[in-house]
């Protein structure tokens, strides 16, 4: 239950107690008023009485008078008490629904409207601005990489920064504007403006990041945070260098619908590089149903099965000979056509699915490549989100087993850009992996700024150098270069190399001239579908064919040599 809710059932049982009581007290008052009526009636008669009864001249009340009289007395005391008592719990229960509503209208951490009220202020505001001829801007704030620093710091002083983001943004606040906490770390202002000044409203969000970026210092907490900012208007949509609303005639959009679109802007905000401020845009909205669409149809993609394993030759470049593939993942989906990993696999990183589609085009891989002669290597991609996964060792090698593959011709690439973060991790990971006899290549290698000392200590058994140098090494002295110095590096360390981007014999020549390399690239094909290697290594008597029961091989007799190898060149 929220806390609004229980301040509201808590405030429910005295109302009603409330209620019955009220008939009660009519009653009182009732009559309390006839004794009043009463004592002024008789009082008069009583009290002359009485006066002239103590002066000796004459008789004293009648004594049922007399009775009556106190009797009087006594309920108009009780009535009055009654009546003080009354007021006191009057005002008791005015203070604590109003303590109750207030709980249920704000956020209990910050202090900020929550989401409910703010939703109803908004409309308020919004009325109020069109009927002044102005506009109302939403400006929607999220945190920039708020959960990894709760996650680090703790969520004691998660708290404690939110609260402080809250009240530097308070601060800054334009009369008859308002600040609520949506959730998280998520906030959002509404500001009425001039319509003709939106100018307004980019100062006012400019000095909020200004704000919230300064240092801070909270609860032993040293550091600073950024924050990415959405805003969309009541008066329609905003184009750059715009002066005037885009549409003054428009209906003014519903609260719901401004914050939906202050937070697309804030998404593209984060998207274009975190710690700035985005109006929307019409295209956000189409771009963002793009992506919702993409992130369903990944989904559902796995699910069947059409992300597929599509194979990259690996040559042994002195001897021309084919010493395995890379697998490089597709996707088939039947909507949109082929599509590369580039677009995919960071998509399926963020919505969390990567470990399921990697593992789903890796048993295939595992499945296709038991058919191939038992030399062939078979090199795996893997995303930087899988080695975080303690389960990774384990699960490869229950694919493993599941496949009834070699370890010792398994390959996994791991990215260097992926050795910043959780160093330890990754070392446990190649160990246990490296124990079982996979090997372990450093893939891209020459885009990541991995260190020496991470070279010396991780126990990679290969390099790939990334295929931008290579690709260019005929052309670019830098790259060749480049390549030259990885090279040296890689002997040193006593490291085997894999040159990836071999697009020409020119390429090819040049690495000759350098060292001694495995490669890849389009000189050799494009990588091709299961079938079609099958088609390939059948020709080249590289294929484990079934005979009858057994299994038996091609002789694999050296026919295998490919185009364009050293050999053939030399
Ligand atoms: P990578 O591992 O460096 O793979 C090599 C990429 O270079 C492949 O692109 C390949 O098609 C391309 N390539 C090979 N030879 C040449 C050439 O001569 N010239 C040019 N211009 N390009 C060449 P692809 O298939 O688009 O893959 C891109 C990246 O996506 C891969 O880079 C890899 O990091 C990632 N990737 C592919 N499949 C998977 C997967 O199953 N899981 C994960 N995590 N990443 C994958
Ligand atoms: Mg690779
Ligand atoms: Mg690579």
């Amino acid at each position: 239950m929220s806390g609004s809710a229980k301040h509201e059932d808590a405030a429910r049982p005295s109302a009603i107690a409330r209620f019955g009581r009220t008939e009660l007290d009519v009653l009182v008052m009732g009559i309390t008023y006839a004794a009043i009526i009463l004592f002024v009636g008789n009082g008069g008669a009583v009290f002359s009485k009485t006066i002239i009864a103590a002066q000796g001249l004459g008789f004293g009340p009648d004594r049922l008078l007399s009775t009556a009289l106190l009797l009087n007395i006594a309920i108009v005391m009780f009535g009055w008490t009654r009546y003080g008592k009354l007021h006191a719990e009057l005002n008791e229960h005015r203070q604590a629904e109003e303590v109750a509503r207030q709980l249920a209208e704000t956020d209990p951490l910050t202090g900020c409207l929550n989401r409910r009220s703010m939703r109803q202020a908004t409309e308020n505001l919004i009325e109020g601005a069109t009927g002044r001829g102005e506009a109302v801007a939403v400006i929607m704030i999220d945190i920039d990489k708020f959960k990894l620093i709760n996650d680090i710091n703790g969520h004691a002083v998660g708290d404690r920064l939110l609260c402080e983001c809250a009240e530097r943004s308070r601060l800054l606040l334009p009369p008859g504007a308002l600040l609520a906490r949506l959730g998280g770390d998520e906030f959002a202002c509404v500001v009425p403006f001039n319509p003709r000044r939106p100018e307004q409203i980019d100062h006012f969000a400019a000095a909020l990041i200004r704000s919230v970026s300064a240092p801070m210092s909270v609860a032993g907490y040293e550091g600073h945070v950024t924050a990415s900012l959405g805003i969309s208007r009541s008066d329609g949509v905003r184009q750059p260098g715009d002066l005037m609303p885009a549409d003054p005639q428009a209906t003014p959009a519903t609260p719901d619908h401004l914050l939906h679109m202050a937070d697309i802007a804030m998404y593209q905000a984060k998207k274009q590089g975190r710690n700035q401020y985005l109006w929307f845009e019409g295209e956000m909205a189409t771009e963002l149903r793009y992506r919702n669409e993409l992130e369903n149809a990944i989904r559902l993609g796995i699910a069947e099965h059409e992300f597929v394993p599509y194979y990259e030759q690996q040559i042994d470049l002195l001897s021309g000979e084919l010493v395995g593939f890379e697998m490089l993942a597709r996707w088939q989906s039947p909507k949109l056509g082929m599509i590369g990993p580039e677009v995919f696999i960071p998509i399926a990183e963020e919505i969390g699915v990567i470990g399921e589609l990697s593992e789903s085009v890796i048993a295939q891989a595992l499945h296709d490549a038991r058919d191939w002669h038992p030399r062939l290597t078979l090199s795996v991609n893997i995303s930087p989100v899988q080695l975080r996964d303690p389960w990774f060792a384990q699960k490869i090698l229950k694919m493993l087993v599941a496949a009834n593959f070699p370890p010792n011709r398994l390959d996994i690439e791991i990215t260097e850009s992926s050795l910043h973060q959780n160093i330890a991790g990754v070392h446990a990971l190649i160990t246990s992996l490296k124990n079982q006899g996979v090997g372990i290549s450093l893939d891209d290698f020459g885009t990541g700024y991995s260190s020496l000392a991470q070279l010396r200590n991780l126990p990679f058994d290969r390099l790939k150098i990334d295929r931008s140098f290579v690709m260019s090494m005929v052309k670019d002295k830098d790259s060749a270069s480049i390549v030259q110095i990885i090279s040296s590096l890689g002997e040193s360390f006593g490291l085997p190399m894999t040159a990836e981007g071999i697009e020409s014999p020119e390429i090819l020549e040049k690495l000759s001239t350098i060292g001694k390399f495995k490669g890849q690239g389009y000189l050799y094909g494009k990588p091709a579908p299961a079938a079609d290697v099958v088609s390939m290594l059948a020709v080249r008597k590289l294929l484990v064919v079934d005979a009858g029961a057994g299994r038996s091989l091609g002789t694999g007799d050296g026919k295998d040599v490919v185009p364009g190898s050293l050999r053939r060149s030399a």
